[in-house]
């Protein structure tokens, strides 16, 4: 199921959108808690651990816009967590256990009225006038379908792909479709329960997303929303829009600045491998250096490959799944992100794509066609 990127609906107000980029450090605790799963890829499945990309803005598209298609209208008759952490006491999010008894009390016998992104932030929008948001960080993803609740589930063969901590005293386990039995949609750590039956599940592999509950008059002004930079898929986002953003960074590599999320919304590491590539600019390029006329290649080519991925219903190079629990398709054409090694495939091109590291991440680029501007 794929929905066009073309006619979408954004929320970016420019109103909000900060002057100045507020530089947050991204520091994550790492959970000790990492759960096994018992299936027969299990190999192949650990092996994404160490090459997990985090949803971009076309996955998050692709969850909003197939969400509210399949949840608005539906009322909500209970919430389940398991996400308590000491590292979120006193915050407000739903890995403070005070914070989601609360939220409880105020989404249920609430109605989705509808369900929209804001850069990587899936928004659902309640009739009680507060709005969920989910924030998929490295490996959530949110799941729609029929799922049981209990302790007995056991795993009694190979073929049963529940998957269980040995200190869960609850679990949650798909019924329908069968897809969601797909080990990458197991790791249930929120679960929303609606009247007719069916579950919103956020599957989250290594616990890192983040679930809270905003009142929606507030929603874009909250500390949540208010740092975040402009929608690049916006059509009244401009090429000196653009420019603008950069230049706020000027002394920046290009490849970090499009990843910032403070500069320009939900661009991350393949999407800003894939635009540099088209835009033939090296990912190490200082942004003060870039001439004019790459700079108008790599905005054309941002709006280009963002489309494109939302076309193609997202990338699953990682784990992502869309909420039915299929992949996305847009890692079958990439042009240069883990595509080391293999000749570059722009047309006339004789260049090779190579891997660098850029801080703890690697840029994939074209040693010939993508010129460093220094
Ligand atoms: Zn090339």
């Amino acid at each position: 199921m794929y929905f066009s990127s073309r006619g979408a609906s954004f929320v970016y107000n420019p109103r909000i959108t900060p002057k100045r980029p507020i530089l947050v450090a991204s520091v994550v605790p790492t959970d000790p808690c990492l759960p096994y799963a018992s299936s027969p890829n299990i190999a192949s499945f650990f092996a994404f651990l160490h090459h997990t990309s985090m949803p971009e803005l076309p996955e998050v598209h692709t969850t909003a816009s197939m969400l509210h298609t399949l949840i608005v209208g539906h009322t909500i008759s209970d919430i389940w967590t398991d996400y308590a952490s000491p590292y979120h006491r006193g915050k407000d999010n739903i890995k403070d256990p005070t914070f989601f008894r609360a939220m409880k009390k105020l989404v249920i016998q609430s109605t989705v009225v509808s369900v929209h992104r804001r850069a990587k932030n899936v928004l659902i929008e309640l009739s009680s006038g507060h709005t969920l948001l989910v924030h998929m960080k490295m490996t959530g993803h949110l799941l729609y379908g029929t799922y049981q609740r209990n302790a007995k589930f056991k795993v009694q063969n190979a073929k049963v792909t529940h998957v269980k901590k040995p200190s869960d005293s609850e679990s949650w386990r798909a019924v329908a479709p069968e897809i969601l039995k797909d080990p990458f949609n197991q790791f249930l750590h929120f679960v929303i329960s609606f009247e007719n039956g069916k579950h919103l599940a956020l599957s989250d592999m290594r616990k890192f997303a983040k679930v809270t509950l905003i009142n929606t008059k507030t929603l874009y002004a909250s500390e949540h929303l208010k740092h975040t930079g402009p929608e690049p898929l916006e059509k009244t986002f401009s090429f000196a829009d653009f420019a603008a953003r950069l230049a706020i960074a000027s002394r920046g590599k290009i490849k970090q600045v499009l990843m910032d999320p403070y500069i320009i919304a939900g661009i991350g590491n393949i999407y800003s491998d894939e635009i540099l590539w088209a835009a033939g600019v090296h990912p190490l390029s200082t942004v003060s250096k870039i001439p004019l006329s790459s700079l108008k290649k790599m905005f054309r080519s941002m709006k280009e490959v963002l489309a494109k991925g939302i076309d193609f219903g997202g990338d699953s190079t990682s784990d992502y799944r869309n909420p039915l629990g299929e992949h996305g398709k847009f890692h079958y054409h990439h042009k240069a992100y883990r595509e080391t090694g293999k000749k570059c495939p722009k047309k006339g091109c004789t260049g090779t794509i190579s891997k660098i590291k850029m801080n703890s991440r690697h840029a994939h680029f074209c040693s010939k066609h993508q010129t460093l501007y220094n």
